[in-house]
């Protein structure tokens, strides 16, 4: 084993999960505490970009996380009030740049309960699930974590410690690293459907739609039997209350409004979510790192939140693998904190951003200039390719890997 103490990881997410996994191929002894009894099934993250689907690959994920989703190459962002494409967007454009050349869309609990059933037939890793981690303390050889279950509280010792437990981090508040950044003021209401909300718009898994009244988003997910979801996002009103967003005529009143039909849709889902645009001030403190939702929240158009997140975690397990293997010194562990964070900024939280700006913008000539932007950069096969390689975090991961990154702070 290339370390004699366990490495611990606080929170049994899809991030904690994937990256338990490839500590765990790596012959670490790897550890994960999850707070709840079981893996969460509701419906979030689906869109699995190129960047993600290569590391998959290398983690032995891709075939089965392809056959229980589904492949889309393209998205298309329309104008929601006229029903036209504003621009289309083929990711068959990055043939070249990746033997992933389009998205595959499967839903974060498959994912993650496929990394749980890899990590099951491993001897060196252990996932206890009702088990969450309360504290920390940290000395020159390691990590203690206080961890309580129905049992009562133990103390753990780790030689690392793996802050992969979402937005709420228990793991960040106890190191007092600020989550820096805003929340929206409004929350995003998730609708899904088996039936599809319109021929025309069914054609594509990933639609957008920019209105300067109500935007949205529609895409389609296999669903637990296979047979196809259709979820749809829309923003709530500020204030709207939960019972109000998920009122059989309020939900009726926005499916109709978005694509009438004659009967009532049949919605088997209703959540809604806070969404956040936040950055944690750093990503790791001594022997203790965050990674996913722990370090980074943003909204989720573009798909990018755990896309980033399993990045997060193969980079640290690559720079702890050499460390511990002495191929490096443990300065190099600082590369961790000096290109994730840099990264997240530039490519999650600037084109999250952005995006929900293009879709919610009021201003009649904004709207027009954005619109010709994304027709014209759709039209022109570099800068399509450039866009989408950016769009797809390939651009993130090839930078990181040649040590490039705007924002990285010297050594
Ligand atoms: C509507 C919606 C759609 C989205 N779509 C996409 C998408 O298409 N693509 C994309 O990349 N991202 C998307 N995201 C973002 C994505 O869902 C998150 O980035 C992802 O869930 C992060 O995974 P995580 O494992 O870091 O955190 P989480 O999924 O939050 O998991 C954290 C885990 O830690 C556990 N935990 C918490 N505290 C403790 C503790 N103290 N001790 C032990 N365990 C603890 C929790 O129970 C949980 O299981 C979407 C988000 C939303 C809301």
């Amino acid at each position: 084993m290339p370390s004699e103490r366990p490495i611990l990881i606080a929170g049994g997410g899809p991030v904690g999960l994937v990256t338990a996994l490839a500590l765990a191929q790596q012959g670490f002894e790897v550890r994960v505490f999850e707070a709840e009894r079981r893996i969460d099934d509701s419906p979030r993250a689906a869109t699995t970009h190129a960047a993600t689907l290569e590391m998959l690959e290398g983690l032995g994920l891709v075939e089965e996380v392809t056959r229980r989703g589904l492949i889309e190459p393209r998205f298309r962002v329309w104008d929601r009030a006229s029903h036209e494409i504003i621009a289309e967007f083929d990711f068959g454009i990055l043939k070249s740049d990746t033997r992933f050349p389009y998205v595959v869309q499967c839903e974060q609990h498959k994912l993650a309960a496929l990394a749980l059933e890899r990590l099951r037939a491993l001897p060196n890793a252990a996932v206890t699930f009702a088990a969450r981690v309360t504290g920390l303390a940290q000395d020159d050889l390691g990590v203690t974590a206080e961890v309580e279950t129905s049992d009562g509280a133990r103390r753990v010792l780790g030689a690392y410690l793996i802050g992969a437990d979402g937005g709420r981090s228990t793991v960040r508040k106890a190191l007092g690293i600020e989550f820096e950044g805003y929340t929206h003021p409004e929350r995003f209401l998730v609708l899904s459907t088996p039936e599809a909300l319109g021929a025309e718009f069914a054609e594509c898994s990933r639609n957008y739609f920019s209105d300067p009244d109500e935007w949205a988003a529609l895409f389609k997910v296999t669903g637990d039997d296979g047979r196809g979801l259709w979820r749809v996002v829309f923003p709530a009103r500020p204030n709207e209350s939960d019972e109000q967003a998920f009122a059989e005529n309020m939900v009726q009143a926005r499916l109709q409004r978005f694509f009438p039909k004659s009967g009532a849709y049949r919605v088997v889902h209703r959540n809604i979510y806070h969404v956040h645009q936040r950055v944690a001030a750093s990503f790791r403190r001594g022997r203790v790192f965050l990674v996913g939702d722990a370090a980074h929240v943003n909204n989720p158009l573009g798909g990018l939140g755990l896309n980033f997140g399993i990045h997060d975690g193969v980079d640290l397990c690559g720079l702890l693998a050499r460390v511990t293997r002495k191929d490096a010194a443990a300065s190099i562990l600082d590369e961790y904190d000096r290109f994730r964070r840099p990264l997240n900024v530039e490519y999650v939280q600037q084109q999250t951003i952005a995006n929900k700006k293009r879709l919610e913008e009021k201003d009649p000539a904004i709207r027009a200039k954005n619109h010709a932007a994304l027709r014209a950069t759709a039209a022109d096969p570099a800068a399509h390719r450039a866009y989408l390689l950016k769009a797809s975090l390939l651009e993130s991961v090839r930078n990181r890997n040649a040590g490039e990154c705007a924002g990285a702070t010297p050594r």
